[in-house]
């Protein structure tokens, strides 16, 4: 740490997602119309803004309608804006079409993107305003004043260290990025979040964060593809492959130039340790409905990520002295419309209007930017988010109990039968002995069916190899004994980039391949002994997504 650098800014944004983009810029446009000179920098980890992003995603604009109301003009990246959805019920072999659909899961209005090209266009804006763009920077450590509370900045981490810990020919010492506000939206189940969350326990009296997991891709069909001239634009699933037993769906949305987004979302919370998210997801493709759709087509670009589920009664404390906590960091996702850009571009938003009275104040205490979760208290999000306080809970419960709790919550604002119902912690919720993978193998075509690894090669995804490991298991005595006997070792299942492999030969030894790291987070989630810490590799590694 001797030779690091500091780089002191006035307010500091960790992450270039929605959340954190739409708060830089609109703080701003605060400070040029008050006349204020507010240094902001915001850091990421990916090699560039948007390589990282990633996300199913339909757009409600009503943030984005705020913070730039000529945005089209600005040549905002819009795939579509005719969504026509249809909602289907899916057995194995067979579809059902939902006659009836509730209004918040209605798209009219709403934009369909990509959030990869979102958020470098949000990217691009910011720097020409003058904002301090800073990708390939992995912030590592969260910086405290001598009293041990008040959050200073964020560490980045070392670059050119080799797998010992050793400093290479290319060492360049990290910087000690300080601030007088670091915001941080790191996105689901942040690193850095985990450290300040503890230590300043902003997730104390809540209920525990809960999440999904999603695997993406990009399909690129032929002309004469029969759904391309079809009027539907968005199709949502559930059912098969996951069942009525275990959270989830499926999405197909159309995009420009022949291409189709489509992914599958699984609950975090499944209890069948034998399931392997990304063979649901191929038997997801290979339904007649879906395969019908995507017929001829060929991948080109896959992806993964997880994303906060919990909502409501998730929220943690969303200020402390000199942070504030936005967007999936802070679960603000509505996961009844399967939508977060919007209500994290606003989080971001209300928390630079905090920002700027923090300033006029001279005070970036807790005392003044709690302000900041009094003004998320009193808009839309909280609206959004108080309508579904109950609804990942319902989605959780078994069979057709959910569409009772559902149905009850629909008719009665959100309270529904219990208010509120209780969330278990996904690394809860496997059931012991349930570990064999279920189903006969599926078979991959390298095009249009690719296997896990070529997945990996569809993300973009590269790491520097000759670096520490970024996955610490706490215990590997507990993954090759405990584990592996009683849920047989299902990171080698829930991981989509095939980074856990259990070796036999040669004495049992779990081997791990960083280098295919999606950044998802789910196995630091979905470990039953959370025996896995996710930390941030060298900056610039991890995935290239640019059209997810
Ligand atoms: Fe996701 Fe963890 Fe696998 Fe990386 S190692 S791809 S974070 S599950």
């Amino acid at each position: 740490m001797s030779n690091r650098e500091e780089m002191p800014l006035d307010v500091l944004f960790v992450g270039g997602g929605p959340a954190n983009l739409a708060g830089a810029i609109h703080l701003f446009q605060l400070a040029q119309e008050k006349g204020l000179e507010i240094e902001i920098g915001l850091i990421d980890k990916g090699d560039t803004i948007g390589a990282h992003s990633l996300s199913g995603a339909i757009m409600d604009p009503k943030a984005l309608k705020e913070l730039m109301p000529d945005y089209e003009d600005k040549g905002c990246p819009i795939e579509r804006s005719d969504c026509k959805d249809e909602f289907y019920y899916l057995t194995p072999t067979g579809k059902l079409a939902v006659p009836y659909t509730p209004s918040y899961m209605h798209n009219d209005g709403c934009h369909i993107i990509s959030l990869s090209k979102f958020t470098r266009w949000l990217g691009g804006i910011a720097e020409e305003m003058g904002i301090m763009v800073f990708p390939g920077f992995s912030g590592t450590e969260v910086l405290y004043a001598e009293d041990g509370k008040t959050v200073t900045g964020v560490a980045t981490g070392d670059k050119g260290v080799d797998k010992d810990g050793k400093q290479k020919g290319t060492f360049e010492p990290g910087v000690d990025l300080t601030a007088r506000v670091t915001v941080f939206g790191e996105g689901s189940k942040g690193s850095l979040m985990r450290e300040v969350g503890k230590k300043l326990n902003i997730f104390s009296d809540r209920m525990p964060q809960v999440f999904e997991t999603a695997i993406k891709e990009v399909i690129e069909l032929p002309e004469d593809n029969a759904f391309l001239s079809s009027p539907t634009t968005v199709v949502h699933t559930f059912g098969h492959p996951l069942g009525l037993d275990t959270k989830g769906g499926g999405f197909l949305y159309k995009m420009k130039d022949n291409r189709v987004s489509l992914g599958l979302v699984v609950g975090l919370d499944y209890e069948d340790a034998g399931l392997e998210p990304y063979e649901a997801f191929i038997r997801y493709k290979r339904h007649p409905l879906i395969a019908d759709i995507i017929q001829g087509g060929k991948v080109l670009q896959q992806g993964a990520k997880t994303l906060a589920a919990g909502g409501y009664y998730t929220l943690p404390k969303l200020a402390v002295d000199g942070a504030v906590f936005v967007g999936d960091s802070a679960s603000m996702l509505n996961i009844q419309r399967l939508k977060g850009v919007h209500t994290a571009m606003k989080s971001g938003m209300l928390a630079a209007e905090t920002i700027i009275e923090a300033f006029e104040a001279d005070d970036c205490s807790e005392q003044v930017l709690k302000g900041y979760e009094a003004k998320v208290r009193s808009s839309w999000i909280n609206d959004e988010l108080y309508a579904a306080r109950n609804f990942t809970q319902a989605l959780g419960k078994k069979g057709i109990g959910k569409f009772i709790h559902i149905g009850a919550q629909y008719v009665t604002g959100g309270r529904g039968i219990v208010d509120p119902m209780d969330i278990d912690k996904d690394s809860g919720t496997l059931k012991s002995g349930s570990g064999s993978p279920a189903g006969e193998s599926l078979s991959y075509d390298g095009e249009l069916y690719v296997d896990k690894l070529t997945g990996v090669y569809l993300s973009g995804t590269r790491h520097e190899e000759d670096q520490p490991c970024h996955l610490q298991i706490l215990d590997m005595d507990i993954c090759l004994n405990q584990c592996r006997e009683t849920y047989q070792n299902p990171c080698t299942r829930f991981c989509p980039g095939q980074v856990y492999e259990l070796e036999e030969e040669g004495g049992l030894r779990l081997k791990l391949n960083p280098s295919n790291c999606l950044h998802c987070k789910t196995c630091e989630i979905k470990d039953p002994y959370e025996n896995i810490i996710w930390t941030c590799p060298e900056g610039g590694g991890g995935p290239n997504y640019s059209i997810v």
